[in-house]
């Protein structure tokens, strides 16, 4: 079967007509071969307004239904995504070249949230303050907000959507999604398998998921709707940058989700083999696209000379290909954009006088290779002496830059000398080194690890980082505190009107 077959068969499995996928200005290709899989329609700016309006119809009417009622609704949905988690993560694979288990571990992702916020529909609780007044009561009160933007980004197609979706909806919000333009088809599968857990549930307001396939300009009309007060947007910190003001200017909320340049400390008495294999798949992990791929790693001049000739055997051995093929550890970039900015980064780091093993395009037996549209690369291992500009950008592609440490505070000023603040890790037995790495004057990223890779988050915590990463919180935690407003009330069962602050207004 050719994958232009499998993708029909999949797509028709999941419900998604094939008249969604056959005609249409948007070109899909596969990065695996580089060959076209679908054309897509996109949607105008009339039709995209009138859809964020329905919306907005449908967060009126939703706000209504009971919290734990609406918890129903994506206990379903995560039955749905179990029941499809085989086709769905293929199409993952398809659609961004990631590891065959990494597509499905997207999809368990998704069932994990709906796991989550199913729980949460019944937890959505306020505060009781006490009250400074006799007989008052005070407390918080936790609504539904209105209708959220999503906007996500190609590498995680389908698990971002859930992680706002999914808390969204169990907070009485309507969601418009606008997926990335390189991944539409997944989109309109997990949109299928939405519709389907609806009809199962029965009786959802029309519009109260809806899915926007277009560019950047679709994303901007979510970024400058009134009816819109919270967009929830995954990307670059360029995409970031330009999203953020247009938010600010109109008081929306945003939880911003961009750029990482992660890095690990590796202390002197680091496990070695257990650090060796958490740097393997932070670094080399979904071809180095993820947001939280381990992209510097500043080692201890003691063990610097047993760890980096074992990382470079490491990076030459990795197996680069077919991405659903058994064995394959790297797969494809997502395009020749990519392959590009990481030659282009390479030879920055190279003038910079960096070091440098691996990084050329691969050509494998795996026949899509022969297709000039595809590109596979062979991780980098760049060793380079000082945090030149080139370290401190995020290249989204599989390159690592390896410094030498010789102080732990030297180790720590370098750890946090880049705009971004998204993941990092220490490997270390030393109890002191680790505790500092996570107090408030070690990692100045939204996540710290010990002992484990920088890329992997669980959806229990909440999930976002610092600086130009953009701050925002998504997934676990107390995340869902985002997607609703909060009233505080207070009640008088007295007869008496005391004021705040022993403040007297005696108009008698
Ligand atoms: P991108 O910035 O090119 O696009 C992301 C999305 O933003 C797309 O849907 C795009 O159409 C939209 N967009 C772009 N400009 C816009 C604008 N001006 N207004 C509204 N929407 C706009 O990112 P990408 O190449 O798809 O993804 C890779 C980037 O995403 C990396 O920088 C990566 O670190 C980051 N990322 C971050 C996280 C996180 O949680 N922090 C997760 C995944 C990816």
């Amino acid at each position: 079967m050719t994958i232009q077959q499998e993708v029909e068969s999949i797509l028709a499995a999941l419900g998604v007509p094939a008249a969604a996928t056959t005609k249409g200005e948007l070109t899909v290709r596969t990065p695996i071969t580089g060959e076209v899989i679908a054309q897509i329609p996109t949607i105008t700016a009339e039709a995209a307004q009138k859809a964020i309006a329905q919306a907005h119809a449908a967060y009126l009417e939703w706000r209504n239904v009971p919290a734990p009622r609406r918890g129903e609704l994506i206990r379903i949905l995560g039955e749905e995504l179990r029941a499809n988690i085989e086709p769905l993560g293929r199409l993952v694979t398809i659609e961004t070249g990631k590891l065959l288990s990494e597509g499905h571990g997207e999809v368990q992702e998704m069932i994990d949230i709906c796991t989550f916020a199913a729980g949460l529909s019944r937890q959505l609780a306020g505060l009781t303050v006490p009250s400074e007044r006799s007989k008052h009561r005070m407390m918080e009160t936790w609504h539904p907000l209105g209708v959220v933007g999503v906007i996500s980004a190609f590498n995680f197609p389908v698990a971002v959507w859930s992680w706002n979706a999914a808390l969204a909806l169990v907070c009485g919000d309507a969601v418009v999604w606008k997926p990335s333009e390189k991944t539409p088809l997944t989109a309109l599968a997990t949109q299928a398998i939405f519709e389907r857990a609806a009809k199962k549930f029965g009786n959802i307001p029309v519009g109260l998921a809806t899915l926007l396939i277009g560019d950047a300009k679709v994303g901007e009309q979510l970024v400058d709707s009134p009816l819109i007060p919270l967009v929830s947007a995954t990307g670059s910190t360029a995409m970031g940058r330009a999203v953020a003001p247009k938010l600010a200017a109109r008081f929306a909320k945003a939880i911003l989700e961009l750029g990482g340049n992660n890095a690990a400390i590796v202390a002197p008495t680091a496990d070695l083999d257990l650090t060796l294999r958490a740097i393997a798949f932070s670094a080399m992990g979904t071809a180095g696209q993820r947001c939280t791929t381990l992209r510097r790693l500043i080692v201890h001049e003691s063990v610097y000379d047993k760890l980096v000739p074992q990382l470079k055997k490491v990076y030459g051995s990795v197996v680069v290909g077919d991405p659903g093929a058994q064995g394959t550890l790297v797969g494809p970039l997502i395009d020749e954009r990519s392959f590009n900015a990481m030659q282009k980064s390479l030879e920055e780091a190279r003038s910079a006088g960096a070091t440098i093993t691996g990084g050329e395009r691969v050509f494998t037996a795996n026949p899509g290779t022969a297709n000039p549209e595809a590109f596979y690369v062979r991780p980098a291992l760049v060793e380079i002496s000082s945090q030149a500009e080139v370290v401190k950008r995020e290249t989204f592609a599989p390159i690592l830059y390896v410094l030498k440490y010789t102080g732990f505070t030297d180790a720590l000023a370098l750890h946090n000398d880049v705009p971004q603040g998204l993941s990092s890790s220490i490997f270390t037995m030393n109890l002191r080194e680790a505790e500092l790495f996570l107090s408030a004057t070690g990692s100045d990223c939204g996540i710290a690890n010990v002992n484990i890779g920088t890329s992997g988050a669980e959806i229990g915590g909440a999930f976002g980082g610092e600086k130009e990463t953009g701050g925002g919180r998504e997934s676990g935690s107390d995340a869902w505190k985002q997607y609703m407003r909060r009233a505080t009330n207070t009640i008088n069962y007295g007869t008496d009107l005391p004021l705040a602050q022993g403040v007297s207004f005696d108009i008698s």
